[in-house]
């Protein structure tokens, strides 16, 4: 197990001992990770006599709906008034799978105004410092394998049941990519032996997650393959944009290019990936890289992102052409990085 340090076993351990009034956080846009690590801590906590409300920023994907808990989550777009008032009644606000305020989206200025005590459990690298208190481990490949690291280590493992396990499953086998990458690690796989100990389904929750989409969703894949990705092996990096107008022929609704900007890597040599999503107003970016690039910073130096080293994302608010032309009169200047190896 990646150990938390004593220090912050004593420090976080003994704030989650006093039941309070509780709100948790997640990122905009969650994945599998956001939502399983916050609704596992749901979970937790509840279990330790807490009074526990979950807000974020904006909708959670159909893919994660089934997860337990996870019809008390509530989405500030659509109940904005609401999520400001629990969080003027907050004693414990509580924030996992992001490193920056800005990831709150609508939510942040009423995050850093509260008195509340503010906790940040987190595995992005370069946290900002707008918590009083912060674990953070990029070293372990998802937020969910560091909240049950924390669990554990605070000796509450008895408390993690089947239904907070599947959570914590469900975030480590996302942010993996089913077991591909971060997770050369040993000891997530004794994370992983434990949860099943709890009586998971692994291959129902796996069927849940990945087998869940529409025939459209299937068709832009196809159509995103065959007609929109751009592959330069001369920057050993491919790209796919998508336009409004594409994407509502084929009724994409959020969730749907969940996993497009990883297909590309299946090309032999690829380094650097990209998925451009026009949006209304701003395009929405997801970046990959193979082996050093620390694409996180590629990300937050051109487009207003951030990430991890080899996972990030960022935002553009220029067209997509021009988005794009910003894109292609980088990689020249990434071109020996890129091909380096
Ligand atoms: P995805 O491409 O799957 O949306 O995100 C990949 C990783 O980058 C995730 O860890 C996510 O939290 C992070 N990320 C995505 N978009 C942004 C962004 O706009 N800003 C920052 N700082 N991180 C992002
Ligand atoms: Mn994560």
């Amino acid at each position: 197990m990646t150990k938390i340090p004593d220090h912050l076993i004593k420090e976080i351990g003994g704030i989650f001992e006093l039941p309070a009034e509780t709100v948790l956080f997640t990122h905009v846009n969650p994945d599998g990770d956001a939502i399983g690590t916050m609704l596992g801590l749901y979970w937790f906590l509840s279990y330790l006599g807490h009074r526990v409300s979950m807000i974020i920023p904006n909708e959670i994907p159909s893919y994660l709906e089934w997860l337990p808990g996870c019809e008390k989550i509530l989405v500030a777009e659509e109940n904005f008034e609401q999520s400001i008032q629990l969080m003027r009644g907050a004693e414990l606000l509580v924030c996992v799978d992001f490193n920056e305020p800005e990831r709150l989206d609508s939510l942040k200025d009423e995050f850093i105004r509260s008195k509340a005590v503010k906790v940040l459990i987190d595995h992005h690298p370069g946290p900002k410092d707008f918590t009083d208190h912060i674990i953070s481990i990029p070293e372990t490949g998802s937020a969910s394998e560091l909240v049950y690291n924390l669990i554990v280590q605070t000796g509450h493992n008895h408390l993690i049941d089947k239904k907070t396990a599947e959570c914590f499953f469900v975030g480590i086998m996302t942010d993996t990519g089913c077991f591909n990458y971060n997770s050369s690690n040993p000891e997530t796989y004794l994370v992983v032996a434990d949860l099943l100990e709890k009586g998971i389904d692994k291959d129902r929750i796996f069927r849940l997650v990945y087998d869940n989409y529409s025939a459209d969703r299937m068709r832009l894949l196809g159509f995103s393959l065959s007609e929109k990705m751009v592959v330069m092996p001369e920057y050993r990096t491919a790209y796919i944009a998508l336009t409004r107008e594409e994407l509502a022929k084929y009724n994409h609704v959020t969730g749907d290019t969940e996993g497009f900007v990883n297909l590309p890597f299946s090309i032999k040599g690829i380094k650097m990936t990209a998925l451009f999503l026009e949006k209304e107003g701003y395009i929405k970016i997801s970046f990959r890289s193979r082996g050093n690039f620390e694409i996180n910073k590629f990300s937050e130096k051109h487009f207003n992102g951030g990430g991890h080293k080899n996972a990030a994302g960022g935002e553009c608010y220029t067209s997509l052409e021009d988005t794009i032309k910003t894109f292609l009169n980088l990689l020249p200047l990434y071109k020996q990085d890129l091909c380096s190896e």
